[in-house]
């Protein structure tokens, strides 16, 4: 039997938390031959505490034979202390009145704490992926504030995006999501983002020459860009178990290698396509074995993709420039 992987999870009893834990303790994130240690990072309060301990009892009354075991933990040190994989879900929440500024300075101060403790107590090698929004930010922050850890360790959570864009792909060609290779999204998880399918292949075909331009600009590229949204206004609360879904995909393919696919991660700029170094931006990435990733180098941007890309790159600038008195110099 190997050794479990060490995982932490913050926001663990909210919405995505309970969609994602089953699926880790059942071997979805890691394969089915790999057992898994969870920490749960726990809020100090007596509600949040209680739904939590019904989320152990659950987790418990699963038998998963994969869980080698769990536990609650306060204090974010004790939770990171030799994590392999943490997931960092939990995140202030958009209350009435609040402006966005309001709300990047209330999780700065969340993923500040939490990459200060990473950086003190995480293996040298944890793969962070933040959930929690503004997701991109928030993995910058984190990285920013865990100077001992390399940059590469920190990835943002665009894998939804990119799956939302496969299989919007998927209906209006018909052919099977599993038949749809190198769908890009780039930048940032907000409305700005860019889905791209200059370089998407369907069953070995060129996606551009599948669909029309005008169905990729005004029906492709903004359902994919607002299906957060969709889901609210249908269900009444943000996507869950897609995101939960998604943040599963992530560490798999970042942990296992993505056998040469790509796959979509925000993970810190290094230079490519003028996005400027260290920030934390949408890319297609190629995963390892050995679960090192690259950005995938040197391709032929369209001028739209380049200007939607920069649009990107501005919003992220203003959201860093709110944030920056959460920055060590
Ligand atoms: P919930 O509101 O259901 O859960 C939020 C969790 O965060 C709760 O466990 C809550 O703890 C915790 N939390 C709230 N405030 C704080 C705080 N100040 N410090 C630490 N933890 C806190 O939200 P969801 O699970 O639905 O969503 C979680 C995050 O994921 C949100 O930021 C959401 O926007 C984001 N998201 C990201 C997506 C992406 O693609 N990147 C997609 C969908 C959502 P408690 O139980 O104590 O209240």
């Amino acid at each position: 039997m190997k050794a479990p992987v060490r995982v932490t999870v913050t926001g663990p009893a909210g919405q995505i938390g309970y969609a994602t834990l089953f699926r880790i303790a059942s071997g979805a994130m890691f394969g089915p031959d790999q057992p898994v240690f969870l920490t749960l990072l726990e809020r100090a309060n007596p509600t949040s505490a209680a739904a939590l301990k019904g989320v152990m009892m659950e987790l418990s009354d699963c038998a998963f034979p994969l869980l080698a075991g769990m536990r609650a933990v306060q204090d974010p040190v004790e939770a990171f202390r030799d994590c392999e994989v943490a997931l960092l879900i939990g995140a202030r929440p958009r209350g009435p009145g609040m402006e966005r500024a309001d709300l990047l300075e209330a999780n700065a101060a969340i993923f500040r704490q939490q990459g200060q403790a990473l950086n003190v107590a995480a293996s040298r090698n944890v793969k962070v992926l933040v959930v929690g929004n503004p997701c991109n930010t928030n993995a910058w922050i984190a990285m920013k504030n865990a100077p001992d850890l390399d940059p590469k360790c920190f990835s943002a959570m665009l894998r939804l995006d990119q799956n939302r864009a496969m299989s919007q792909f998927a209906e209006k060609t018909g052919a099977p999501v599993a038949s749809i290779e190198h769908m890009a999204v780039w930048g940032n998880h907000s409305p700005a983002m860019v889905p791209d399918i200059t370089f998407a292949t369907v069953e070995g075909k060129a996606a551009p020459s599948l669909v029309d331009d005008e169905w990729v600009k005004n029906d492709f590229m903004p359902t994919v860009a607002k299906r957060g949204s969709a889901i609210i206004a249908a269900r009444g609360a943000s996507s869950a178990a897609s995101a939960g879904s998604a943040a599963i995909d992530h560490i798999h393919d970042w942990f296992c290698g993505s056998e040469g696919r790509w796959v979509t991660m925000g993970v810190p700029s290094d230079g490519s396509y003028g996005v400027p170094e260290g920030m934390v931006f949408g890319f297609p990435c190629i995963v390892k074995e050995d679960g090192s990733y690259e950005i995938v180098k040197g391709l032929e941007l369209t001028e739209d993709t380049k200007a939607r890309i920069a649009k990107n790159v501005a919003e992220l600038q203003g959201e860093q420039q709110a944030v920056a008195a959460f920055i060590p110099n």
